[in-house]
C-alpha cells in the first residue's frame, strides 16, 4: 500500500533560503557552543586517534580466533561459519590434528588457513552466531584501515594474534601441540 506523504508549504520566509541558512547555523553555533562548555569526557566529538572511544559491550569489531589456554586454536575447521556468512568472506581450508585422534579426545580437524576479507565484511557477526565452538568473535577494535587491499585480507595468525596484545598474551606464528584432550570420549 502506498504511503501518502504531506506537501509541506513553504512561508514566504522559508522561500527567501536566508532564514532557513540562519536557523541551520544557529543548531551549529549551539552545538560549538555545547562542545566548548562540556568536559572533556562528556563530549560528542574526541580528539581521535589520541582519544579512543570505549566501546559498548556487544560491540562487533575486529574478530578474534580464539584459543585455549594453552595456545591451540579452538577452531575445527567445520566451515559453519563460512556458510553463514552472507558476505563470503571466509575462507577456511582444514587439515588433520597431527596423530591425536578425535578418539583420544582431541578434536579431529583444525584449520590450515582461514582467512577473512575484511574489505568485504559487513560486522554482521553471523559467524560468530554459527559457530558451534564458540571459537570465533567479533571484540571492539574498530581500527581497520591499511594502504593496500591485500593486508585487509586477515590470515589465521592475524586472527589469533588481533587482541594478543590487548589480553597480554604472546602473538603466535604456528600451531602449540596440545597438552590436555579438550573432551572426555566414551568408548
Ligand atoms: S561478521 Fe558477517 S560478514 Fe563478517 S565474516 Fe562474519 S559473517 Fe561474514
Ligand atoms: S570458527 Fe567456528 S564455525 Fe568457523 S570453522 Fe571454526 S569452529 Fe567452525
Amino acid at each position: 500500500m502506498g504511503v501518502l506523504v504531506k506537501k509541506v508549504e513553504l512561508s514566504w520566509l522559508d522561500r527567501t533560503y536566508v532564514w532557513p541558512v540562519l536557523k541551520g547555523m544557529g543548531i551549529t553555533f549551539q552545538h560549538f557552543l555545547r562542545q566548548l562548555f562540556t568536559s572533556t569526557a562528556k563530549r560528542y566529538t574526541i580528539q581521535y586517534p589520541d582519544m579512543k572511544k570505549e566501546m559498548p559491550a556487544g560491540y562487533r569489531g575486529l574478530h578474534e580466533l580464539k584459543r585455549f589456554e594453552d595456545g591451540a586454536i579452538k577452531c575445527v575447521a567445520c566451515f559453519m561459519c563460512q556458510e553463514a556468512c552472507p558476505a563470503r568472506c571466509i575462507s577456511i581450508e582444514a587439515e588433520e590434528f597431527s596423530d591425536l585422534t578425535y578418539t583420544q579426545g582431541f578434536e579431529e580437524k583444525r584449520p590450515a588457513k582461514f582467512s577473512i576479507d575484511m574489505l568485504r565484511c559487513i560486522y554482521c557477526g553471523m559467524c560468530e552466531e554459527a559457530c558451534p565452538k564458540d571459537a570465533i568473535w567479533l571484540r571492539n577494535d574498530y581500527e581497520v584501515a591499511a594502504y593496500d587491499r591485500l593486508s585487509m585480507k586477515f590470515g589465521k595468525w592475524d586472527l589469533m594474534n588481533t587482541y594478543a596484545e590487548t589480553d597480554g598474551k604472546e602473538a603466535i606464528s604456528q600451531d602449540p601441540t596440545p597438552s590436555v584432550p579438550r573432551r572426555t570420549i566414551a568408548m
